[in-house]
C-alpha cells in the first residue's frame, strides 16, 4: 500500500511522554518514546516526510501569575524550553535507531539546536531528515498545537496528526459516557457548532482557514502511526 500523506507534521503532547508514570523528577518514560521512535521510523522508511511539534506539559506548562507566582509571560518561555528537553529525548532515541533528524528551536540555542528557518526544514525533509521543531511558536501566550499548526502551513504539509491518548474525537467524553461513539470524519464547522475541543481555538482557527486537515489518533498504539499514513480508518479526520 502506498502512503495517503507524502509530508506529515506530527503533533505529541508532553505529557504522553510520561506513558504510565505520573511525573515527579522523571518526565519520560523511555518505553513510550521507543514506541514513537519505531513508529516514525516505519513511516520515513515507506519514504514519508515527517517533521514533529512536542509539547512540553509533562515538565512545564505555563500558567496565570495567581496559580503560580510566575509572571505568565515568564511562565510561557519555560514551557517553551521544556518542549526542547522533549525534543532532545525524541531525537536522540530516533538517531538510535538510525533515523536522521534535525532540531530546530523557535528561539536560539545555538549549541543544541539549529534556528527555526523554514526553507531549511523543509530541505531537511526532502533528504528524508525527521524534523522536530522545539520552543513552540518562540512566542508566550500560544501553545505548541499552535506551533503544530503553524509549522504544518509553513512546511506545506498534507495533513497534521494529533497525537493522543484518545483514538478520535467523540461525540461526547467516552470516560464518562458509555454511549459515545467516535467520528470518522467531521467538518471544521461541525467541531465548532458542537463545541468539540479538538485543539485550542487559535491552532483549530489556523487550521480552518488554511484548509489544513487534522487527524486526530491514538499514538500510544504501536503501528497506528502508520495505518494513519495509510490513509486506514484510525482516528477522526476534520477536514
Ligand atoms: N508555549 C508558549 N508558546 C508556544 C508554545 C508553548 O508559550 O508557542 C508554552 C506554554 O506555556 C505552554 C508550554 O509552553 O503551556 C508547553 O506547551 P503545551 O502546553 O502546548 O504542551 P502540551 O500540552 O502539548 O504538552
Amino acid at each position: 500500500m502506498l502512503p495517503k500523506y507524502k509530508r506529515i507534521l506530527l503533533k505529541l503532547s508532553g505529557e504522553s511522554f510520561l506513558g504510565n508514570k505520573s511525573n515527579g523528577f522523571d518526565p519520560f518514560s523511555p518505553e513510550i518514546i521507543e514506541q514513537y521512535a519505531n513508529d516514525i521510523k516505519t513511516v520515513t522508511d515507506l519514504g514519508v516526510q515527517v517533521a514533529i511539534v512536542i509539547g512540553g506539559g509533562n515538565i512545564y506548562r505555563g500558567m496565570n501569575e495567581a496559580e503560580s507566582g510566575i509572571e505568565r509571560a515568564h511562565g510561557d518561555y519555560m514551557g517553551m524550553l521544556a518542549t526542547m528537553i522533549n525534543g532532545m529525548a525524541m531525537q536522540a532515541m530516533l538517531e538510535k535507531i538510525g533515523v536522521y533528524t534535525r532540531l530546530q528551536s523557535a528561539i536560539k540555542m545555538e549549541q543544541i539546536a539549529e534556528p527555526y528557518i523554514r526553507r531549511k526544514a523543509i530541505r531537511h525533509l526532502e533528504k528524508g531528515r525527521v524534523v522536530i521543531f522545539g520552543a513552540g511558536t518562540g512566542n508566550p501566550y500560544f501553545t505548541t498545537d499552535t506551533a503544530g499548526s503553524l509549522r504544518a502551513i509553513e512546511i506545506k504539509a498534507d495533513v497534521i496528526l494529533k497525537g493522543t491518548r484518545v483514538d478520535g474525537i467523540y461525540t461526547a467524553d467516552p470516560e464518562k459516557d458509555l454511549t459515545a461513539t467516535r467520528y470518522e470524519k467531521i467538518t471544521y464547522h461541525e467541531c465548532i457548532g458542537r463545541n468539540l475541543k479538538v485543539m485550542d481555538m487559535t491552532a483549530f482557527t489556523l487550521c480552518m482557514e488554511n484548509n489544513l486537515p487534522i487527524i486526530v489518533f491514538d499514538m500510544n498504539k504501536p503501528g497506528n502511526l502508520l495505518e494513519v499514513v495509510l490513509g486506514m480508518n484510525v482516528g477522526t479526520l476534520v477536514s
